[in-house]
């Protein structure tokens, strides 16, 4: 049976695996991603990971979840931030191609999570929908009619670098008080740490929730706001989309019922009631399968084994 070869191109990790036609994982591992030359060593790495997959298993093609902004039409990395050094401008599909000898299809890693979520995961059977990912920063993408909506310049998307304070705290976008600053897992540990006498980087998102169920008193404090803080770009892109459906993944939505219970409460307390009534936020389910079950749905999707 033939298979698609997947990679989910990540600024720490690059996660690749063989899934089938039907979207199930056979195999799957990670390794580093380069420090440096991503745009020569990326494509090198994928072909080595392919000699060796070949022996295995019949790759039919290639599908590539990568961070950064990317021409999928192209098959190019418009623009990449530091993480992965020197990859902006980077012709991956012709390369590997050229490397391979296979046909590869790229997705940006926001899109094609929420391409997984909607083929495989929490959006099935559901056409309208946002998918948000809650990390060091905050990814969405939008998916209309089952189809992602890209913008003219492949650019939809950045929930995180809406402003929801203008007068607030630097982002690294170089605008200020973007909603990333407030909503992140990142933003959360910052706060605390801030308002607290504990080492930087001695704590996680998920160390603070722990605490927040102790009921430490600074823990929910901090929580409570940060809550506050998700659900206003909730609200906005509601009163903007209107989809009824937010899928919210990372590693914070990993706590639990708890805290879709607590965002569903104060959404519906923010939000217009009219939309409270059918709005739904929910967790997403494929974890960090998320990237590769997207890129083989980009392949498939590019090969017409999906209608
Ligand atoms: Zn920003």
């Amino acid at each position: 049976m033939k298979n698609i070869a997947c990679f989910d191109i990540g600024g720490t990790f690059i996660k690749y695996g063989i899934l089938d036609i039907n979207g199930k994982i056979l195999f799957k591992n990670k390794f580093p991603s380069p420090k440096k030359d991503c745009g020569r060593e990326i494509p090198l790495e994928i072909s080595k990971k392919i000699n060796e997959l070949k022996n295995n298993y019949d790759i039919l093609a290639i599908g590539i979840s990568t961070a950064g902004k990317i021409d999928s039409d192209k098959g190019e990395i418009i623009f990449a931030s530091n993480n992965l050094p020197d990859y902006t401008g980077t012709k991956l599909v012709k390369v590997i191609k050229e490397l391979t000898g296979l046909d590869s299809f790229i997705e940006n890693d926001v899109n094609a999570a929420a391409m997984g979520e909607y083929w495989k995961g929490a959006g099935k059977n559901i056409d309208s929908f946002i998918c948000m990912t809650l990390g060091t920063g905050i990814g969405s993408a939008i998916v209309i009619d089952g189809k992602l909506h890209r913008g003219v310049g492949e650019g939809t998307g950045e929930l995180g670098h809406t402003i929801i304070n203008e007068e607030g705290e630097d982002c690294s976008c170089g605008s200020r008080g973007c909603y990333e600053r407030y909503a992140s897992t990142s933003s959360l540990v910052r706060e605390y740490e801030r308002r607290s006498d504990i080492p930087k980087g001695s704590i996680t998102g998920k160390d603070i929730i722990s605490r927040v169920k102790d009921k430490e008193t600074l823990a929910v404090e901090v929580y409570n706001k940060f809550l506050n803080h998700v659900v206003t770009g909730l609200v906005n892109i509601t009163h903007i989309l209107d989809l009824g459906l937010i899928i919210v993944g990372g590693g914070i939505s990993e706590s639990g019922d708890l805290f879709f219970e607590e965002i569903n409460s104060v959404f519906s307390k923010t939000v217009m009631p009219s939309y409270g009534q059918y709005t739904k936020i929910i967790q997403a389910k494929l974890g960090n399968d998320a990237g590769l079950v997207g890129a083989c749905y980009t392949a498939l999707k590019k090969l017409n084994y999906i209608k």
